[in-house]
């Protein structure tokens, strides 16, 4: 049992055409209608966003992008800009998701400046980081994990860094069915809480939320929120199918009241 409230994001990557989308938001908002003391937010692929923001009119459920350049406008071909995402109806965006560090080739000094534009923008960042598995392998977790937190959120002022959301997603656990155990997540997520402790305040990092990700289920969804450190849980895979993430959800919502 705990008083935090934990953040629940389903990320749906390249899936879902916009009516599926549409039918996946609506399936959602009935599935969810009545849980309390949990943030839900879908991260839909861009050209779903407005006919999932529509279906969830009238719903506590929010809606993310997955990805945002960090200028305002300009020559950026395929691009979408912070603004474009709020004005569609946007809350939140994931910047810095392992796929686009790894297959896209994203930066920690790129990541940073969409974070910076995100938060001017109002946005909220949900901030993703974590090691490969070579990295893991050579105990170098703590130094990634260090540098991608660092570097990211490099210039973050104190005051804007209450719209954060972390997320600790070890690349090796991401589309692999392999879950880091409950104590690995633990003890990355205290190291991260120690990290956001030295760049912001002690005060800060407690308040702030730490999702795990990496092949979160409704099997193991229990055993890795209740740990002290992990706040919440950003869902690829079991996130596609409404009712598996609505379990996740639930498993929440249990812990929390
Ligand atoms: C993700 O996309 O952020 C993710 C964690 O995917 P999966 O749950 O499928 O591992």
């Amino acid at each position: 049992m705990t008083n935090r409230r934990y953040i629940i994001g389903g990320n749906w990557k390249m899936f879902k055409t916009p009516a599926e989308a549409a039918s996946a938001a609506k399936a959602l908002k009935v599935k969810l209608i009545n849980v309390e003391n949990v943030d839900v937010v879908v991260c839909p692929p861009a050209v779903d966003i407005v006919p999932v923001v529509e279906m969830l009119k009238e719903s506590t459920v929010r809606v993310s992008g997955q990805n945002m350049h960090w200028e305002d406008d300009g020559a950026f071909t395929g691009e979408i800009s912070a603004g474009m995402l709020k004005d569609a109806g946007c809350d939140y965006v994931v910047l810095g998701h392992s796929e686009r560090r790894h297959v896209f080739g994203e930066t920690n000094t790129e990541v940073n400046k969409k974070v910076l534009k995100a938060l001017a923008r109002g946005l909220k960042p949900i901030f993703c980081v974590g090691e490969k598995l070579e990295e893991r392998e050579a105990g170098k977790t703590e130094s990634v994990v260090g540098a991608q937190v660092r570097e990211g959120l490099a210039g973050v002022s104190v005051e804007s860094a209450d719209d954060l959301v972390i997320a600790y997603e070890p690349v090796w656990a991401i589309g692999t069915g392999v879950t880091a155990t409950p104590e690995h997540a633990e003890d990355v997520h205290r190291y991260i809480r120690e990290l956001l402790a030295d760049v912001f305040s002690p005060g800060l990092a407690s308040r702030l939320r730490i999702q795990y990700g990496g092949s979160v289920k409704p099997s193991n969804a229990e055993s890795l929120l209740s740990r002290e450190n992990i706040d919440g849980a950003l869902v690829g895979g079991a996130s596609l199918d409404p009712d598996s993430f609505t379990e996740i959800v639930k498993a929440a919502e249990n812990l929390s009241t």
